[in-house]
């Protein structure tokens, strides 16, 4: 009972830890499109550019406290900020839902802790290039490199996790890892290059070297089918409902995002489904 308390009162906490971080990725998607350092200055409202104030930045508080309008021009806030907010918010929960059960129970806490944190990091990385991918069109340079950056330090913790069970420094993980890379990357390069940079931006090919180096064999196949076959069937949805033209830009990004995310989490049983439908139940 004390336990299942402690857990809810944890992952509110991390909801609303997530949301503040959600809200930071606003600024850092914005920074990111205007070409601005996210790093240094003040926030402050697109439109008007007035300095916004600690009480217009609580996440979601003040979105629907101001009634979705900038307090000094009025013109509307764009919903991107309280959806990226809430958004950001259930991720890092699902994370905690996921890994503080071992940071309590586990055997080794300082491991799940620091999966936790690295997951929300690569959570942050997806959320961004989402974003700005739909919206803008394009993949941030830096939103990859620190994707990467947090795909390293994932596969530290994988082999430190290994070396507690069987004593060993497990270097296949950044073998496959490293070869996925170049496998995913070489793949959609060939993509690009084929259609000339129709079918493709050079975004989606660095993004694809990330995603091998993030998920590895075989999960990166996993996340790879997943992004084509959600990406063909709203394409394809989209012409039929007239809203696009089958030659008009429709982004990729945003279905390799949520491919590499349900591969992330969910990489595991899908495979294992994939497995039990394709032998049958005879096997
Ligand atoms: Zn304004």
């Amino acid at each position: 009972m004390y336990f299942d308390f402690l857990f809810w009162y944890v992952l509110v906490s991390v909801f609303v830890f997530g949301a503040v971080c959600g809200s930071f990725l606003n600024c850092v998607i914005w920074r990111a499109y205007v070409n601005e350092s996210a790093a240094t200055g003040r926030s402050y409202c697109p439109k008007c550019r007035h300095r916004l104030a600690a009480r217009d930045l609580v996440p979601l508080v003040s979105f629907f406290s101001l009634g979705g309008r900038c307090r000094y021009c009025k013109k509307p806030i764009s919903w991107q900020y309280p959806l990226i907010e809430a958004l950001t918010g259930v991720a890092f929960a699902a994370a905690a839902w996921q890994f503080v059960p071992g940071v309590f129970t586990g055997l080794f806490p300082a491991l799940a802790l620091a999966k936790l944190f690295i997951y929300w990091g690569i959570i942050s990385t997806l959320i961004v290039i989402f974003v700005a991918d739909l919206r803008w069109y394009f993949i941030p340079d830096g939103a990859v490199i620190s994707g990467l950056f947090f795909a390293a330090a994932l596969h530290a913790q994988q082999m430190a996790e290994a070396w507690t069970i069987i004593h060993r420094v497990e270097t296949d993980i950044l073998v496959n890892a490293a070869l996925s890379a170049v496998l995913a990357g070489s793949f959609f390069l060939a993509i690009y290059m084929f259609s000339r940079g129709t079918w493709m931006g050079f975004g989606d090919v660095k993004y694809a070297l990330f995603m091998g180096w993030l998920l590895g064999f075989p999960d990166v196949a996993v996340g790879l089918f997943l992004a084509f076959f959600f990406g063909a069937i709203i394409g394809l949805g989209l012409v039929a409902g007239q809203r696009k033209k089958m030659s008009s830009q429709v982004p990729f990004g945003p279905f390799l995002v949520c491919g590499t995310a349900a591969a992330l989490f969910f990489a595991g049983p899908i495979i294992d489904w994939y497995w039990s439908i394709s032998i049958g139940p005879n096997f």
